[in-house]
């Protein structure tokens, strides 16, 4: 047995007749085999993965996506906040701390921001070429 010999082993924290398997890698709730869920290699408990899997998208997550939207009609900027917000939105979805039914639309807040990004560039270099060759 792998339990340190100086504890008890702890109980589940679902189950108190069950013994721990392992902390929970994101709230480090300990849990017993049963509740740990499969969820990749990720070994989150069961509470951790439905919030994860069920939950809707974070207010960022959708600010993210439409903020790319809106940068491309209005002068790219709210763009580069949505890229920020997207990328800031993946890596916490990546953590478990908000749903994954926001990743689509951190996807294409980021997707989106890059464009705003490259097309902000682009409009910047023509209007200085326009305005080299007009003065
Ligand atoms: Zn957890
Ligand atoms: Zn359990």
């Amino acid at each position: 047995m792998r339990e340190a010999p100086e504890h008890l082993p702890s109980p589940c924290i679902f189950h108190p007749t069950q013994v721990a398997a392992a902390p929970c890698r994101r709230c480090g709730a300990r849990t017993c085999v049963a509740c740990l869920a499969l969820s990749g290699a990720r070994g989150w408990c069961r509470d951790c993965d439905e919030r994860s899997r069920l939950g809707p998208a974070s207010w960022r997550a959708v600010a993210s996506g439409l903020l790319g939207g809106v940068g491309l009609c209005l002068a790219f900027v709210p763009g580069l906040l949505g890229l920020a917000l997207g990328y800031w939105e993946l890596r916490s979805i990546e953590r478990g701390d908000t749903p994954r039914a926001g990743r689509e639309w951190a996807r294409a807040g980021v997707v989106l921001g890059w464009m705003n990004l490259g097309m902000g560039v682009a409009v910047g270099l023509v209007a200085a070429w326009v305005g080299l060759f007009a003065s």
